[in-house]
């Protein structure tokens, strides 16, 4: 069943009035893209473009290694541009370069071992995070940190440095014990805190930049069951509410917010915590296929006349019902194909996240409902999430505690919305950087470079590294294209 143009609303005071299912993880975004509109490019083999499908690239070769010799042997006979791939979710072509040999990840996805008395797995980087829940569930383990959506492959997300809605865990690297890389040089090297640590801090959240992760080295975590819990807070008073209720207790595990469309007020505020309760869903596991069949049914349903109704009548109840208990591992998998949607050639679903201290949360809220009440923007969820300071990957998005505001938004596909987009984008970059923030990197490339530079102040260091480590400057994509000045 395809989706053609999701419906667009009207606008509510400041921002769009459509207020977004809420499926209670990821931010809860409801943003709903089928990945299999990243490999909509069948007409041209090599031609590699994103989830959003406005960054079609014309690459020279695809290699699709299984084993890291045989990503060692592409690169050692590679001399010009390298390209690296995962499961294609971001957004700006930083997964690509023009005429570069592109190294498709996904089959190189193999479990390298699991020792589940210590609690730790290593993976070949191609794996999605779905695959290696399939592999530790039978020893009732979970992963420690992972991206909200399971699709997602482990090297994509350490490559971004991803974070989930896990309370007081911050950024993936804070569950990353090792990597093993393969070099410009043609050198395949281990490292981790102790050994090779500048690699590993700017590897992690380096954008393929500095080679390719080959192997992952993960903490896990025992599996528990968890039960949600929903308040409603007023948003100003929501840090208050994050710092009194949540960081501290020591029972949540995932938390997240999402602010209410209707007044921007308000936020919905979710939390799941371990419990001894029952089941209401006794699956393990998210379903492994693409899609769910509710998942299907509920975003074509939305298609239809009526779809407002139906959303507040029967979706969100379903999606908001309190005392729900999961397993870790079932909740923590979400699938976005499950959620349906997808992008087409006139249109998008696109994502963006800002990064803003504590102390300076009210000012952005502010400016955030100014700038996408002025703009000619359609923002259908804005998701907050919490992490504490993480600060020593070189490009590290989250040098003191953060709340992250992740904005879904429905974009059309011309050049035209592509520049409005920008405008309105740069401005909320601005702000973020005021209040001494900083904004997320797999997104559409709309930053400057100076813009750039203020929000990742490590930025000297990291090319510093990438100039020592692939001189000829191999490994690139068109986000570094934009921000590394070679
Ligand atoms: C709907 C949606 C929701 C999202 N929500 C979140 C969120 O809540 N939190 C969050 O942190 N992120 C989020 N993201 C962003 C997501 O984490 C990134 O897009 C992530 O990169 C996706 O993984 P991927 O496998 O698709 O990576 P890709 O998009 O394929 O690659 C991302 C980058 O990693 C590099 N790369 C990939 N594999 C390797 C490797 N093995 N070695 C070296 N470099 C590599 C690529 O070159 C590229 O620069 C979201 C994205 C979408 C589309």
């Amino acid at each position: 069943m395809t989706r053609s143009r999701p419906p667009r609303s009207g606008k509510a005071p400041g921002v769009n009035r459509r207020r977004f299912l809420t499926s209670g993880a990821m931010g809860s975004m409801g943003l709903a893209l089928n990945p299999r509109a990243a490999f909509a490019d069948d007409d041209d083999a090599n031609i590699v473009n994103d989830v959003t499908l406005l960054n079609p690239v014309h690459v020279e070769a695809i290699a699709t290694p299984h084993t890291t010799e045989e990503i060692l042997h592409a690169v050692q006979a590679r001399h010009g541009a390298i390209s690296i791939g995962g499961a294609r979710y971001s957004m700006g072509g930083q997964i690509a370069e023009d005429y570069s040999l592109h190294v498709d990840m996904r089959s190189f996805n193999k479990p390298v071992f699991l020792d589940a008395e210590k609690r730790i797995i290593r993976v070949q980087t191609g794996m999605r995070w779905r695959d290696v829940q399939e592999l530790i569930d039978p020893h009732n383990l979970s992963v420690k940190i992972m991206p909200p959506y399971a699709d997602f492959t482990v090297g994509g997300g350490l490559s971004v440095n991803a974070h989930g809605n896990y309370v007081g865990l911050g950024p993936l690297v804070n569950s990353v014990r090792a990597i093993q890389m393969v070099l410009a040089s043609g050198a395949v090297v281990e490292a981790s805190r102790e050994q090779n640590a500048e690699l590993f801090h700017g590897a992690i959240g380096g954008y393929g930049g500095l080679g390719i992760i080959t192997e992952a080295e993960l903490d896990l975590v025992p599996n528990t069951k968890i039960v949600r819990s929903i308040d409603r807070v007023p948003l100003a008073e929501y840090p208050a509410f994050f710092q009194s209720k949540v960081q501290g207790a020591p029972n949540i595990v995932l938390h997240n917010a999402d602010i209410d469309f209707g007044d921007f007020d308000s936020v919905l505020a979710t939390s799941w915590r371990r419990t001894d309760k029952d089941l209401s869903v006794t699956e393990r596991l998210r379903p492994g296929g693409d899609a769910t069949a509710f998942g299907n049914v509920k975003n074509w349903a939305l298609e239809l006349p009526g779809a407002d109704l139906l959303r507040s009548a029967v979706i969100d109840p379903i999606n908001s019902l309190e005392d729900v208990v999961v397993w870790r591992n079932y909740e923590a998998g979400l699938k976005m194909s499950s959620l349906g949607d997808t992008a087409t050639s006139s249109h998008t679903f696109a994502l963006q996240e800002y990064f803003i201290p504590p102390e300076k949360f009210g000012v952005f809220v502010s400016d955030l409902h100014r700038i996408l009440g002025e703009s000619d923007s359609n923002p259908v969820n804005v998701s907050i999430r919490h992490s504490p300071k993480a600060a020593d990957t070189l490009l590290s998005w989250t040098r003191s505690d953060v709340f992250s505001f992740e904005i879904a938004y429905d974009q059309d596909s011309t050049l035209r919305a592509q520049t409005t987009v920008g405008a309105w984008t740069r401005q909320l970059i601005d702000s973020a950087l005021g209040c001494g923030g900083s904004y997320f990197l797999p997104y559409q490339l709309h930053a400057t470079p100076i813009q750039f530079a203020r929000a990742y102040p490590n930025h000297a260091a990291f090319f510093a590294l990438k100039n020592r480590l692939d001189p000829n400057y191999q490994f690139r994509n068109r986000m570094w294209d934009k921000y590394f000045p070679g």
